[in-house]
């Protein structure tokens, strides 16, 4: 975990686009509250991808932030035609900050639909799993596959932190949002994170809601979400959701946190339209600054940027975001009187007392869970063929003759087409054949799998294998639509 040093050193990314503006507002009034910081300016993004360096990220700048373990970032683009991923991603991925903390309040001067409802909520986001993880196969020329990949270990980590998180700020509930009624093993696996650790922190109240009514309630009544812990798409959408309740992307701010290294940066991205034309809210990243403070320890500076900052804007000195961009002040004016107004404090709005937030030791064995038994039952083999089930079906049961495997069913995208299938579908050229044991009291192997890949491929090409596994005597797959 980041130490809390009396002189630490920040890696400084400007960034692309509006970047720079906003990161040298935030660094000007971190400098004008007097906490003693070292900046260490270094770069990632477009300049970088246009340099040849395909990560965007160069290896002075990782060097730089396995150093200072700090980093605070304007946000990246990431250029269409060149450069492989993004490197907003890369820098998440490469220092395992699997934490995306998005805190959203109602703003003073800052009129929105919801104003005076209150809203001071928090979502974090698990940050490197699920399909983000960009796991990504076209199964046949047709049909693509994205693998939704959660982990019990980081469902853990990323629940734990969101109690932990609350903790520090003395939040009083922790909601967790999943898609667990349709997808029970991976999203489930959250939903059971969160039952299994909840009651360590009896003082929060903890309740589970489905996503979509999550986004439903956000909409209709926001102020009754205090923490929101979800997977990491669920995440990113409901979180650009939440910025929108107060104001927009220019109020947003997000750490990331690992076990190592925090990297604090708006929600924004670089807008590029409006780079260089000192017009932009800087606020995302200076509230960035203000989570970067609390991470240093720094309370008391933090609680006067953020009085200086809800001062300002309850004196309507607002960007043209808020009133339009004919009306509203540059960003180096609104940064100014951010810095006349440190000293002074908001009337009617609470600022939060936080206290660090301590980030729970990982494991480091990559196995958490150790199951007391476990047996194969059976394959779901993957084939592409422009057959019709009822074709398909019978092949494959000859197939199968004398293996002690047999096919139990074919589903395409999910439901049930054989035996008996639902003549309703619309198939596709790609089916799932699901071979369990033909005699359950028998265990079959590996080398049972591979011979029915075998006898499979002799006739068709399979493109993707899963095996039917039983942990603890509990399956480890779902049924198909319509299986019995
Ligand atoms: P964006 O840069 O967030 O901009 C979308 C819109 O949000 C802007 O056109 C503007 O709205 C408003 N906006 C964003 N920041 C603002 C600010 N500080 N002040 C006032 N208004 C602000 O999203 P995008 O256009 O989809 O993405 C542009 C590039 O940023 C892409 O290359 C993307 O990959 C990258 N990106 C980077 C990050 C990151 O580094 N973490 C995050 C997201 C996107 P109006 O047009 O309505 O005025």
């Amino acid at each position: 975990m980041t130490s809390l040093s009396t002189h630490p050193t920040v890696t400084v990314i400007p960034g692309d686009g509006i970047g720079p503006e906003c990161v040298n507002a935030a660094i000007d009034i971190v400098n004008a509250v007097g906490v003693d910081i070292s900046w260490e300016e270094r770069h990632a993004g477009e300049r970088i991808f246009e340099a040849g360096v395909a990560s965007g990220v160069p290896e002075d700048t990782i060097e730089s932030i396995n150093r200072t373990r700090l980093v605070l970032k304007g946000p990246l683009g990431t250029p269409v035609g060149y450069g492989e991923k993004s490197a907003n991603v890369t820098l998440r991925k490469l220092f395992e900050t699997y934490a995306n903390i998005r805190p959203v309040r109602e703003l003073p001067g800052v009129t929105t639909r919801y104003s005076g409802s209150g809203i001071d909520l928090v979502v974090v986001r698990e940050n490197v799993e699920d399909l983000y993880a960009g796991i990504e196969h076209m199964q046949t020329p047709g049909v693509a596959q994205c693998l939704k990949l959660i982990s019990r270990k980081g469902c853990d980590k990323i629940v734990r932190l969101a109690f932990e998180f609350a903790r520090s700020e003395d939040r009083r509930s922790v909601a967790c949002a999943t898609k667990s009624n349709i997808m029970k093993l991976t999203e489930g696996e959250m939903k059971r994170s969160f039952e299994r650790i909840a009651p360590e922190y009896p003082e929060i109240e903890s309740w589970h809601v489905i996503i979509d009514n999550c986004a439903h309630q956000l909409v209709k009544k926001p102020e009754q979400f205090d923490v929101i812990v979800t997977t990491n798409m669920n995440g990113d959408i409901i979180s650009d959701l939440t910025s929108a309740l107060v104001g927009g992307l220019g109020f947003a701010p997000s750490a990331n946190l690992g076990s190592d290294v925090a990297i604090f940066e708006a929600v924004h991205g670089s807008a590029p339209k409006y780079a260089g034309r000192n017009v932009i809210n800087p606020t995302a990243v200076i509230l960035s600054a203000v989570m970067m403070l609390k991470h240093l320890g720094e309370f008391d500076a933090a609680e006067t940027v953020e009085h200086a900052v809800l001062s300002t804007l309850q004196q309507g000195t607002l960007t043209g975001d808020v009133v339009g961009y004919d009306l509203g002040v540059s960003t180096t004016e609104y940064t100014k009187a951010i810095i006349a107004n440190l000293g002074a404090r908001v009337d009617g709005y609470t600022v939060r007392r936080a206290r660090h937030v301590q980030i729970p030791p990982a494991p480091r064995d990559p196995v958490t869970v150790r199951p007391a038994s476990r047996e194969i039952v059976g394959a779901d083999i993957f084939v592409e063929t422009g057959q019709y089930p009822e074709q398909l079906g019978p092949v494959l049961e000859d197939l199968a003759v004398g293996s002690p495997l047999k096919l139990k069913m074919i589903s395409n995208r999910g439901t049930k087409v054989y035996p008996d299938g639902n003549k309703n579908i619309d198939v596709v050229d790609q089916y799932r054949c699901r071979f369990v044991r033909r005699d359950a009291t028998q265990p079959v192997g590996l080398a049972d799998v591979r011979d029915m890949i075998g006898r499979v491929e002799a006739r068709y090409q399979w493109c993707h294998i899963e095996l039917l596994q039983h942990f603890d005597d509990q399956p480890g797959y779902t049924k198909a639509q319509g299986e019995d």
